[in-house]
Order: C-alpha cells, then sequence, then structure tokens
C-alpha cells in the first residue's frame, strides 16, 4: 500500500510541476534544497554530498542542498553548466503562516537571464535571443537583461538564407527560444542548430501569437505606435515571446528596459559566420581567446562597457562615409592630443560597470558596496566632462553638449553611504552615513547612550555591593546580565534576580539593567529598519534616474571606445584611412595588424593592395606554401574592415571604397573551425558567395578546389573565377596553387596576376614576403619541404622523381601519375560518401524519405566499388 506523501511533499511537487525544464531551488529555512533528478544533477555538477529525506514514502527522495547566503555561486556553477534554475522561496513569515509555508517560484535564471558576476564576463553582452522564422521570413530580437538593452532586426530568408545565421553570429546569443512551428521543418533553424552552440528553451506557441505580442508590447511601451518596429509584423511577434518570455521567468518589472533598436543588417558591413571566424575579428579559432584576435589588438578600454562597445563595433562596422568619418575624426583628434587621451583613459579606468550596476539595481540585488562603487565611479564625471570640452570634433562637441554629471545622484550617494567597509546584506545594518537621517541619528545615539549607561551601572553597582570584580556582559540568551563570582556571592543584595549559575559563578539581573536593555536592543532593530529604509530610499531614486545613467554610460562607453582605438594607433603606427563611396581599394604598405604583433623580432614586409571594380578587380596570387600568400589577403581585408568601424589602419597610406560584405572561404587545409574539412563545407561556402556576393563585396577565396582531386579542383576554381568576374563583379583576392589560372589574365577582363617573391639560391629559397606582379609557375614544393625539415633523403629521392616526370620518361610519368589519381579520386569519393551518410538528419526523416536516401545511398556505393 502506498503511503502518503507529507504536505510539505506534496506543496513541493506542485510547484516543481511548472519547471520541469529548471533546477528547482526549494527554501527551507537557511537552505535551499533539490530533491529526486534535480538532487542527483545538481550534486554531481556542485560536488556536493547527496543525502535523503523521509518523505512519508517507503524510499527516502534524494535530496542535496546548499546554505542560501552563498547560493549565488552554486546556481552560477549550474548556469555555467547549461542547466536552468528556479528559484522558489518562502513567500510568507513562517511565523504568521498556518500550516504549511506558502512557497512560490520568485524567478528562473537561464543561461541567457542570468546576472550574477560569477557568470558574466564584463566585456561579453550575456543576450538571450528570441527567434521567429516562417516559410518566407525571420526576425530576431536580442536582449541583455544585464544592461536593459534590446535590439530587434527582421529579414527575407528566401532571399539570403544565411542571413538569420549570421545576424546570431554577429551577436552570439548564450541562449535562444524559437517559434514552436518552426523547430522541425525549417532550413535555417536546422542550419542555426548545427552551427552554433546555444540553450534553447521551448515555450508554448501562443507566445509568438502576433495579438498576445500586441497586447504585450503596447502594456509595456505606451508610446509604441512611433515605435521604428511597429510596422514590422515579424519584429512584433519576436519581441512579443521574448518579454513573455523574461515574464515568466523574471516575474519583475525589468524597468531598465526602455527602449527597443531597430538593427538593419544592410546598414552595415555584413560579414558572415565563417569570415567571423576566419578573420578572427572577436576571438581566435584555435582556441577562442582575445589574444590574437583583431579586437585583442584593438582593446585598450578602460571600461567593461567600453570593451563590450569595441566589440559590437568589431562585430557591426560601417558602411556610411560620414559615420565612419565621425569616428576617425575623434580618433585622430585624440592622436593629436595625447596628453588628453592619456588622462581620460587614466580617468575612464576608474569608472565601473555602470550598466551591470542599473541592470542589479532593477532586480534589487544591489547592496551598499554596488552604491559605493557606483558613487566612486560618478566621481571622475566632472573630470571626464571637462577632459572631452576641450575636444572639438563632432561625437566630442555633442557629447560636452549631453553630457551630465549626475551631480545630485553623487551628492545622494555621498552623504547617504558608508565608505568603511559596508556589509554584504541591507538588512543588518552599518550602511548608512551619520548625518543622513536625523531620526536615525538620534536613534543611535540612544543606542550609543545605552552603552555608556552600562559602563555606568556597573560602576554603580560596584559602588553600591563592594563586589570588586562584578561585571555586566551580554548573550544572546540571557541579554545583558551582572556577573558575580563564587566568593562574592554572600555580598550580592536582595533585589538582584537570579538568572543562570555557572560553576565559578552567578549571572543576575536588575530592574535597572533590564530597562537598559530594552532602550539599548530597541533602538539597535529600530537603527535597522530605518537603515534599510533609508537605502530602499536611495535605490528608488536610483531607478528613477535610470535613464539619466544609462545615457551617461553610453556616452562614457563611446568616448572609451574612442581612446581605447587611438592608443593601438599610436602604439601600432596605424594612419588614418581615407573612407569614401567609391570603388577603389588601395592599400599602400599594408601590414596585418595581428601577425605583425607577433613578430616583433623580425620585421614584417609590407604590401600594396590595389584593387577597383574595372581592370583590377580580380587578383590571382600565386607563390609556395608558406610565402605569405593568406596572410595578405586577410590583411587586405582586416584593414578594409578596421576602416569602416572607424579604427586607423596598418598601412603607410589607405584609401578604401566603402564595401558592403566581406566574404572568405579559407581552404580546406587551412580550416580549423570545428574539423570540418570537407569539400561539401568548402563548396557549401562557395556557393553562399556566388550567391550573396554583389560588386560592391569584397572576396576572399584561399585555395578553393582543394578538397577533390586536382582536375575537379581546377575545374571548379577556374569556373568560380569566370563567374565572380562576368556576373557579379565583387572585388577578389583569390590565392590558388593552380598555376593554370595565371592564364585567365588577358582573357578576363579585371583579372590580374600577382606572386609572392621568393629568391632561389641552389637547393635553397627564401621567402621575401613581397607581393609582385606576374604570375609564377614554380610552385617550389620540393624546397618549402626542405626549408621544413624533411629528411634529406626524401627530399633527393623527390627531386628524382620530379626530374623523371619532367623530362619526360613518359611512361613511367604516366602510369605514376595515373594510379596516383585514380587512389584520389577514389579517397574523394569515399569520404564523400562518409558526409552524405552522416549529413543525414534522422530524426527529420519521413519513412519514405529514409528508403529514398537509403537508395541513393546504394546506388553511391556501388558506382565506388566499380571504378
Ligand atoms: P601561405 O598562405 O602562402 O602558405 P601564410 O600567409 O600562411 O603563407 O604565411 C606563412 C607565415 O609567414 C605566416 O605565419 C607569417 O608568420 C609569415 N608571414 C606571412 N606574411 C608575412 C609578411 N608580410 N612579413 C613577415 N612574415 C610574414
Ligand atoms: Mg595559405
Amino acid at each position: 500500500m502506498a503511503k502518503e506523501i507529507s504536505p510539505m511533499m506534496k506543496q513541493y511537487f506542485e510547484i516543481k510541476k511548472d519547471y520541469e525544464d529548471a533546477i528547482l531551488f526549494f527554501r527551507l529555512g537557511d537552505f535551499y534544497e533539490m530533491f529526486y533528478d534535480d538532487a542527483l544533477v545538481a550534486s554531481q555538477i556542485l560536488d556536493i554530498t547527496l543525502t535523503g529525506k523521509d518523505c512519508g514514502q517507503d524510499e527516502r527522495a534524494p535530496m542535496c542542498g546548499v546554505p542560501f547566503h552563498s547560493a549565488q555561486n552554486y546556481i552560477a556553477k549550474l548556469i555555467k553548466n547549461g542547466k536552468k534554475v528556479a528559484i522558489c522561496e518562502q513567500v510568507e513569515d513562517p511565523k504568521a503562516a498556518k500550516g504549511i509555508v506558502k512557497r512560490d517560484v520568485i524567478r528562473v535564471v537561464t543561461p541567457g537571464t542570468a546576472n550574477m558576476d560569477a557568470v558574466l564576463s564584463s566585456d561579453e553582452n550575456n543576450f538571450l535571443a528570441s527567434v521567429y522564422v516562417d516559410s518566407e521570413a525571420y526576425s530576431v530580437t536580442f536582449c541583455d537583461v544585464t544592461t536593459g538593452e534590446v535590439i530587434t532586426t527582421d529579414g527575407d530568408n528566401t532571399v539570403t538564407e544565411n542571413q538569420l545565421v549570421n545576424t546570431l553570429a554577429c551577436f552570439r546569443p548564450k541562449e535562444i527560444i524559437i517559434n514552436d512551428s518552426a523547430i522541425k521543418e525549417s532550413k535555417p533553424v536546422i542550419e542555426l542548430k548545427t552551427r552554433f552552440d546555444f540553450y534553447e528553451s521551448y515555450v508554448p506557441a501562443f507566445y509568438y501569437d502576433y495579438d498576445n505580442a500586441v497586447t504585450e508590447l503596447s502594456a509595456r511601451f505606451p508610446s509604441s505606435q512611433k515605435m521604428m518596429f511597429w510596422d514590422k509584423p515579424n519584429c512584433i511577434k519576436s519581441l512579443g515571446a521574448l518579454f513573455c518570455y523574461l515574464k515568466e521567468t523574471q516575474k519583475i518589472d525589468l524597468s531598465h528596459i526602455q527602449e527597443v533598436s531597430y538593427y538593419k543588417s544592410c546598414d552595415y558591413l555584413e560579414i558572415d559566420l565563417s569570415s567571423r571566424r576566419n578573420l578572427e575579428l572577436t576571438e581566435t579559432m584555435r582556441d577562442k581567446s582575445k589574444r590574437g584576435s583583431l579586437y585583442g589588438i584593438l582593446d585598450h578600454t578602460g571600461t567593461g562597457m567600453g570593451a563590450r562597445k569595441l566589440k559590437s563595433w568589431i562585430d557591426r562596422p560601417l558602411i556610411t562615409a560620414e559615420l565612419i568619418e565621425k569616428r576617425l575624426d575623434t580618433v585622430e583628434e585624440l592622436t593629436a592630443n595625447p596628453g588628453i587621451a592619456d588622462e581620460l583613459r587614466d580617468k575612464l579606468r576608474r569608472i565601473n560597470d555602470i550598466e551591470r550596476l542599473i541592470g542589479k539595481t532593477v532586480y534589487g540585488s544591489c547592496n551598499a558596496r554596488d552604491f559605493l562603487s557606483l558613487k566612486q565611479s560618478l566621481e571622475h564625471l566632472p573630470a571626464i566632462g571637462s577632459l572631452v570640452s576641450k575636444l572639438t570634433s563632432s561625437i566630442m562637441a555633442e557629447a560636452t553638449l549631453n553630457f551630465d554629471p549626475l551631480s545630485d545622484i553623487y551628492t545622494l550617494l555621498d552623504s547617504a553611504i558608508e565608505e568603511e567597509n559596508p556589509p554584504l546584506t541591507i538588512r543588518e545594518g552599518g550602511i548608512i552615513k551619520d548625518g543622513f537621517d536625523t531620526e536615525l541619528d538620534k536613534l543611535r545615539r540612544v543606542m550609543n547612550g545605552g552603552t555608556s549607561l552600562l559602563a555606568e551601572l556597573e560602576a554603580k553597582e560596584k559602588e553600591r555591593t563592594g563586589i570588586k570584580n562584578l561585571k555586566v556582559s551580554y548573550n544572546k540568551v540571557y541579554g545583558y546580565y551582572i556577573e558575580v563570582t563564587r566568593s562574592f556571592l554572600s555580598m550580592v543584595p536582595d533585589d538582584y534576580i537570579r538568572k543562570q549559575t555557572l560553576t565559578g559563578c552567578e549571572r543576575f539581573i536588575t530592574q535597572d539593567l533590564k530597562e537598559a536593555e530594552n532602550t539599548i536592543l530597541g533602538a539597535r532593530e529600530r537603527v535597522n529598519d530605518l537603515e534599510y529604509e533609508d537605502f530602499m530610499y536611495v535605490r528608488t531614486t536610483i531607478t528613477k534616474n535610470i535613464e539619466r545613467l544609462k545615457k551617461m554610460a553610453e556616452l562614457i562607453s563611446t568616448v572609451d571606445v574612442l581612446c581605447s582605438l587611438a592608443k593601438a594607433a599610436a602604439l601600432n603606427g596605424y594612419v588614418r584611412p581615407k573612407v569614401n563611396d567609391g570603388s577603389e581599394i588601395i592599400i599602400t604598405e599594408g601590414r596585418h595588424p595581428i601577425v605583425e604583433s607577433f613578430r616583433r623580432e623580425t620585421l614584417f614586409v609590407p604590401n600594396d593592395t590595389y584593387l577597383n571594380t574595372t581592370d583590377s578587380r580580380f587578383s590571382i596570387i600565386t607563390g609556395p606554401n608558406m610565402a605569405g600568400k593568406s596572410t595578405y589577403m586577410r590583411q587586405s581585408a582586416i584593414i578594409t574592415l578596421m576602416a569602416q568601424l572607424g579604427s586607423f589602419v596598418p598601412a603607410k597610406s589607405a584609401v578604401i571604397g566603402i564595401v558592403d560584405r566581406i566574404f572568405t572561404r579559407i581552404g580546406a587545409s587551412d580550416d580549423l573551425a570545428g574539423g570540418q574539412s570537407t569539400f561539401m563545407v568548402e563548396m557549401n561556402e562557395v556557393a553562399n558567395i556566388l550567391k550573396n556576393a554583389t560588386p560592391k563585396s569584397l572576396v576572399i577565396l584561399d585555395e578553393i578546389g582543394r578538397g577533390t582531386s586536382t582536375y575537379d579542383g581546377l575545374s571548379i576554381a577556374w569556373a568560380v573565377t569566370e563567374y565572380i568576374c562576368e556576373n557579379i563583379g565583387a572585388k577578389t583576392l583569390f590565392a590558388t596553387h593552380y598555376h593554370e589560372l595565371t592564364e585567365l589574365e588577358g582573357m578576363i577582363d579585371g583579372v590580374k596576376n600577382y606572386s609572392v617573391a621568393v629568391k632561389r639560391r641552389g637547393d635553397d629559397i627564401t621567402f621575401l614576403r613581397k607581393i609582385v606582379r606576374g604570375g609564377t609557375d614554380d610552385s617550389f614544393g620540393i624546397e618549402v619541404a626542405k626549408l621544413a625539415g624533411v629528411p634529406d633523403k626524401v627530399i633527393s629521392r623527390a627531386k628524382e622523381v620530379l626530374s623523371a616526370v619532367e623530362s619526360g620518361d613518359k611512361h613511367a610519368e604516366k602510369s605514376t601519375v595515373e594510379k596516383l589519381s585514380i587512389a584520389e579520386e577514389k579517397k574523394v569519393k569515399a569520404n564523400e560518401l562518409r558526409d552524405a551518410i552522416m549529413s543525414v538528419d534522422i530524426s527529420t526523416l519521413t519513412p519514405l524519405e529514409a528508403m529514398n536516401e537509403l537508395f541513393m545511398l546504394q546506388k553511391k556505393v556501388g558506382e565506388l566499388s566499380e571504378d
């Protein structure tokens, strides 16, 4: 017979059923307890002891728990391990409760909404994304609850199918919700899931319902009629769902979310996902580190807010000359006034993360230390303001105009918040300064008066009784008492009331002592309450001023980024590029900003780049391995991108006709990303480029066609070149080991041959790293192999084979080459077959589709074994 479960566990199950996908932190006294599967999972991740709880049934329920005062760190650890945590509190005073204390979930912490420092990194936004997709269109809304930013965007996924993926690559959300109808069928969603690593939360379909969304948004933004997204039904859907989800999980009014900005991808330089990775814009491909990325080179920001903004500028460079010039003007002004720039950077370093402090305030998770840190930040605003006002470039002039030193808030914090090590809690006093609240001051005097009252009382009693070692003390259980040692007990007067007998002494109270105690303890309790009230007053005042604080946070971070760019320019010898709407890219003595930074001892050899949309729009670059082809092409792309984000560039001079998109295809052997060096991936990316590049785009092709047999590869490379030149007209740099392609110069308009100069002396070669006009038909393969340390025996044998092949030992040559190429073909086919099998997504196939697929695969296997 099943036994009754205990009432408390009944309550637990009642609550847990609404939070199946989260680990439920169930508050019991000073602990959060977890039960059943939650306990099994959490005890593993958190490395805490698994115990059991008797809850009325035959078997004890698995249980583990964490103390509530250190819960934040445990929650952070669970979030980092890809879990959600639902925090269930006692929502009534246990003393007032009849029966079981009422409990409720007060917040669900998810990967995309976590705001504890232990989860966040200061230079990275923590975005939650809400994606809406249907057969024609998509929309995504991003929200960072730690800063209150909300950005929405939409697009047509029939035109450019990768745009959704590219948009997500640009914002790197930690968690995604998707409208449910799309989850299985849509190609973009499948693509999303294969290319990104993110936490997906499931939400009910009505979240994305248009009418529901309109209601949700009208309530949030009363003046929504004028909002940028209001005529965009898909944005409304993704926004509506986002706010539904936030309401469900955060359960508070996120008052720091005050506006939604509409992001149009065509207002920015578009960079697809693989190009972002290839160019190592914000992290390296190998170990995802900042060092070795463009961001790593450019970052000299002093604040977390500035670092995040710099990343967003790198992620989304501009395409409007006027806006780019504005940034460049300021960078130039700061470079020309290094004194002011240095002073500014020095002040900026003292500014804390105001944006995230605001977020904490809204969440009610701020304490006196946070406010102290806000005050210490605001303290430097006037100095920053006066430095900024010395600058006249338009961004700085505007900043001066809008500069709000927030002195009222500074004064409030300065007069209210205790500076000497305020405690972490806000309930136990010690946080409000003397002089802020007269009532509080009075009570404190009583409290302190009480203390001297005790001293007086002790002196008086000593005198009255003649007991020399009589003393007044305190403990938690008995309160204040008078202690008399055994040898003096006979001298104790009649009005002493005995409280406790110990081995060596006895403890008493008196009427006077009782009264003193009441005054002291009563005052202390009142003091704590008053301090809490005062703290709440400060907090409310801050909340009321969020808009002003946010504006200043925005201004400070912009100044910070510009100072950072100026610093990078000065340190690395960058120059101001000329940016215009023309069609030429002219880089003289350009350098690769990252490669040069890693080789300070040996000099980096600068190179020129010239591209236009007429006679020089397609450069074919040949040269041996390791000569510097990839570096050269990447540097051209990175310099273009740097110019468009408003940075100075590593070159002697640069004219950049603005490009709309940058595409890079880095050859299979160079592609470290995810180890997917298959021909299929390569061709996918080529297809993407051919479909989406425009005459205003910059295309980098690094060794395409390597993943297949020589003749296939050459033919594809040839045809791609023709197609880009004849049908697209995009500026293109193409490095290739197919020397045959150099024949295209003169055959197709706009094609120019370049090669990397190599000096040869006997068997030895030296890389000169210089890009020169004209193709080369020598790949120096054997020399490079020698340089790389391949044993001499192999080198000399290779030379024998080579000369046999070249001297026309026709028979030997042919058979060797033929055998090689048949084996190569087979390997390629086998690889293709493996790819085809591995790419079948079993979970989405209908039985009929599965049979068809199987038939196709059988056919391919047949072909493979035939030849
Ligand atoms: P390729 O693509 O031709 O095989 P890479 O561009 O990968 O050659 O360059 C190989 C190495 O040569 C790089 O890792 C870099 O250290 C060095 N290198 C490339 N270009 C230069 C240069 N302009 N100046 C100095 N060193 C360079
Ligand atoms: Mg290369």
